[in-house]
């Protein structure tokens, strides 16, 4: 997709706060600092528009991004920052909890996980979690630029036999993937 136009729409917590359910939206998921915002930011080619883990104001609320007029990028907040208080923790669940599972503009969820790491036990309950609720999602494996071919492909078959044959080797540096990742959402609001 060409992206001629890239939009902060809101920021949310509640589902009276999203905006009407108008467009098809993509949501990203994934750990804290695994690079979500990066891979938002490569994947419209705009630098700024989800904030980086420098600036973490927006981070535990659901961002709003409008693209073209066409379809809308959902920014979810990380899990499994260490450092944010428990009561911050208790509230993430049902703010996830809730989008996720009634929201009907959901056209597809991306889950982000680190190229580099063995499945991490969080990205696994997510992952479960998502296949559970029977919603489309596909895995990103994002900073694949740190790894040489042979590493990257060794990683790639090993978190292929725990998240499925689908999952796509990104790197927010390069935008190596991007097509692939963009292909993928098209599929998805386009059913
Ligand atoms: P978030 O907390 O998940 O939104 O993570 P960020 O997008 O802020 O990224 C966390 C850190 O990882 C930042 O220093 C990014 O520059 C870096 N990073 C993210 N994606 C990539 C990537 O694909 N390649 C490399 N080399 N670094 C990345």
């Amino acid at each position: 997709m060409k992206v001629v136009a890239a939009t902060f729409l809101k920021s949310a917590t509640a589902a009276a706060e999203y905006p009407p359910p108008t467009l098809p939206e993509v949501a990203f998921l994934g750990r804290s600092n695994v690079g979500k915002s990066s891979l938002i930011n490569s994947l419209l080619g705009m630098r700024g528009l989800a904030r980086t883990s420098q600036t973490p104001g927006r981070t535990q609320l659901i961002n709003f991004f409008e693209i073209n007029r066409e379809l809308r990028f959902v920014d979810l907040p990380g899990y499994g920052y260490a450092r944010v208080p428990q009561a911050v923790r208790e509230r993430w669940r049902p703010m996830i909890e809730g989008y996720l599972n009634r929201r009907s503009a959901l056209a597809l969820c991306v889950l982000i996980v680190d190229a580099r790491l063995e499945p991490q036990p969080l990205d696994l309950t997510m992952y479960e979690w998502l296949a559970a609720m029977s919603r489309r999602f596909c895995v990103v494996a994002t900073k694949a630029d740190k790894l040489s071919r042979s590493q990257l492909l060794s990683r790639l078959s090993a978190l292929r036999a725990v998240y499925g044959p689908g999952v796509l080797p990104y790197s927010a540096l390069t935008r190596a993937g991007a097509e692939q990742v963009w292909e993928v959402i098209h599929a998805a609001i386009a059913a």
